[in-house]
């Protein structure tokens, strides 16, 4: 099978996600749920219909966890990689001895930066709280809104790292302070594509509902 297939009505999709890869310009991205008849693309903002969508396996548990294999390193720079060391050494009985051995570490999949999600009526309000009560350091940056929804980042010295509870906690107290009918205020994973929240849409597509994160096109 193909890492990449067409989209069908007999994919599902699984806790961890599933990768789809936009047919413009094929950015891949991790979605949720296939409860939408079109997406945006994140990368090339083209309004993307499901089924013109390719769609990758399953991400498994195992995914995001760190895999090891086993090195073998001659003098002469000649390699051999096997996943246990029994394996490795098995296969030269008589060379072995000559070899270095280590153990490599190839990283899974990395858990999505903890970032602020919000009513996107308050965007503007997480923007004076960046400029304002922020140190210059440190910024919440908005990266996406989807229904009435968004996606704000917290950046610390140009790089995106997870929002600390503490800046949270900070920006509700601000909140607060001003506003009084925010609906969304959440400091979790980033939901990626569509801005899917489990813990609010499943409660909604049971009922019949359409999640407010995705967008609807009249087909
Ligand atoms: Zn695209």
């Amino acid at each position: 099978m193909p890492y990449f297939e067409p989209l069908t009505t007999n994919h599902r999709v699984t806790v961890h996600g599933r990768l789809v890869r936009c047919p413009h310009c094929n950015h891949v991205s991790r979605v949720y749920h296939l409860g939408f008849s079109a997406l945006k693309c994140i990368n090339c903002k083209t309004m993307v219909r499901k089924y013109d969508y390719m769609i990758g396996p399953n991400v498994k548990r195992k995914d995001l966890q760190p895999t090891y294999r086993w090195k073998g390193e001659w003098k002469s720079g000649r390699m051999s990689f096997a996943k246990t060391k029994k394996e490795l050494l098995a296969r030269f009985p008589e060379s072995h001895h000559e070899m270095k051995i280590t153990k490599e570490q190839r990283p899974g999949w990395s858990r999505p930066d903890l970032v602020l999600v919000i009513d996107r009526r308050f965007d503007r309000a997480v923007q004076v709280f960046s400029n304002k009560h922020l140190p210059d350091n440190q910024a919440l940056k908005w990266a996406d809104s989807s229904g009435n929804r968004s996606v704000h980042l917290f950046m610390l010295d140009g790089e995106q790292v997870d929002l600390p509870h503490r800046t949270f906690q900070l920006f509700k107290d601000f909140l607060a302070e001003r506003h009084t009918n925010v609906d969304l205020l959440m400091h979790r994973e980033d939901p990626g594509l569509s801005i899917y929240l489990p813990e609010l849409d499943e409660a909604i597509l049971q009922a019949g509902g359409t999640p407010d994160g995705c967008i609807k096109v009249n087909t």
